[in-house]
């Protein structure tokens, strides 16, 4: 038996690995376009790797996975972030679990993830075949009993050129997981400023998400807005990265409670200046511009405050907005969101409906995560599907 494999990236090399383990006489060429197999694989995470996470702050699977969240639920009936957990542990990678629910390899280092796989692929006789850049996949399926695409995320169309001929359903291809330019707001001027728990929202949508959130020099970034971004992906695509971000800089707490502790608080101390006075969650360079915000004065004492300076106050506090226009790259780290439509594939084996034998894992797939080790789980946990799907039909 002959199979091919598109792409030595996550998806394909674990594929590879769980179908030689399964199928041992099998031929499994991989072919990869780059000069080397893993490479995305040796930087994510900041060179560190977030394998996976522990889904314990999850409550809804389509808050980690808005594209593909039901997808991923079958999938993880089969091979979820337990059983990777486990598989990492037993192959020898000790595994640490962070306070962020994110999962790291304890030795901090993406590289122990990709030896271990390329010594599982030589001593498995995995045939990797690089700066083979595959230009069509019908030819390919020709040439071989199965097809698994793994050829990633890629925001650009002609990706998938090499479809050609098989009648797809494609989903365009948009990035996700982007941070916000806010060219002409003067809140960069705080860069480097984190408040740890705010709630973000695009004004007039539904798109919301909470977390921490960091000014830069060129907007605002950190997973907050990180979150955001990969909820309302394509919606920021249609109107071209130009929207306005509203701010609720009071995270969990209500609008009734806040204006009453600021309320409490221009009783108790009337002759203090209010820049002076900054609740514990906001920095105060953050608290000075957001009080000037509401054309409050900096020398104004909580005597002079007001009811309508109190409401000016709360109202930049819960509802802060900015004007975005544009993204950037976070750390390189992106996603696509798109890809090979669902639509396409058997959900219970991930085999394409129309021509059997051919099989989609990873990001290809219009399947795209938040950060926090999810991505990389995808690509596990389709890759193993897979291959256990390919092993049980022979
Ligand atoms: C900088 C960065 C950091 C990241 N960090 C994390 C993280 O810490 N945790 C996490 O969960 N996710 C992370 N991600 C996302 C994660 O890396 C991807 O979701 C994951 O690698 C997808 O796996 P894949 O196998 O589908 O694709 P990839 O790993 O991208 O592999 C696809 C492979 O296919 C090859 N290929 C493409 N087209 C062809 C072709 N026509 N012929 C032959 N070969 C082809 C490519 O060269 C590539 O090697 C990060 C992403 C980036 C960019």
């Amino acid at each position: 038996m002959k199979i091919a494999i598109i792409g030595a990236g996550a998806a394909g090399c674990f594929c590879a690995i769980e179908l030689k383990r399964r199928l041992p006489d099998a031929i499994v060429d991989i072919y990869e376009a780059g000069n080397k197999p893993l490479a995305k694989v040796a930087i994510t995470g900041g060179g560190r790797c977030n394998l996976t996470n522990s889904f314990e702050s999850i409550d809804n699977l389509k808050e980690a996975y808005p594209r593909g969240d039901k997808l991923m639920r079958r999938v993880f009936s089969t091979f979820d972030n337990r059983d990777t957990w486990e598989w990492f542990e037993n192959e020898g990678v000790k595994l640490v679990l962070q306070d962020d629910h994110c999962v790291f390899p304890a030795s901090q280092d993406a590289m122990q993830i990709v030896n271990l796989f390329l010594t599982r692929m030589r001593q498995l006789g995995v045939n990797i075949l690089t700066r083979h850049k595959v230009e069509s996949v019908r030819a390919l399926m020709d040439e071989y009993d199965s097809v698994v695409v793994t050829t990633g995320g890629c925001s650009r169309q002609d990706m998938f050129k090499m479809f050609e001929g098989l009648d797809l359903e494609i989903v365009p291809p948009v990035p996700s997981l982007f941070t916000f330019n806010l060219p002409s707001s003067p809140v960069r001027d705080l860069m480097g400023t984190v408040v740890e728990d705010v709630t973000v929202s695009l004004a007039g949508t539904r798109f919301k998400a909470s977390g921490p959130l960091l000014i830069t020099h060129w907007g605002m970034s950190g997973p907050a807005i990180l979150k955001l971004s990969s909820y309302a992906a394509r919606h920021l695509a249609e109107v071209q990265y130009e929207s306005t971000v509203l701010v609720n800089w009071c995270g969990g707490d209500d609008l009734d409670s806040v204006r009453s502790t600021l309320q409490k608080t221009a009783v108790r101390n009337p002759l203090k200046l209010i820049v002076n006075s900054h609740p514990d969650y906001i920095p105060s360079r953050l608290w000075t511009y957001l009080v000037t915000k509401s054309k409050i004065r900096e020398d104004a004492r909580w005597a002079e405050i007001g009811p309508k300076g109190l409401n000016r106050l709360t109202e930049t506090l819960f509802n802060d907005s900015y004007h975005i226009k544009g993204q950037s790259r976070f750390k390189e780290e992106f996603v696509t969101c798109g890809g090979v439509s669902l639509t396409n594939i058997n959900n219970k084996t991930l085999e394409c409906v129309k021509h059997p034998g051919l099989y989609f894992a990873g990001e290809v797939l219009d399947v795209d995560a938040i950060t926090g080790g999810f991505n990389l789980q995808a690509a596990w946990s389709t890759g193993f599907l897979a291959a256990l799907s390919i092993s049980s039909n022979n």
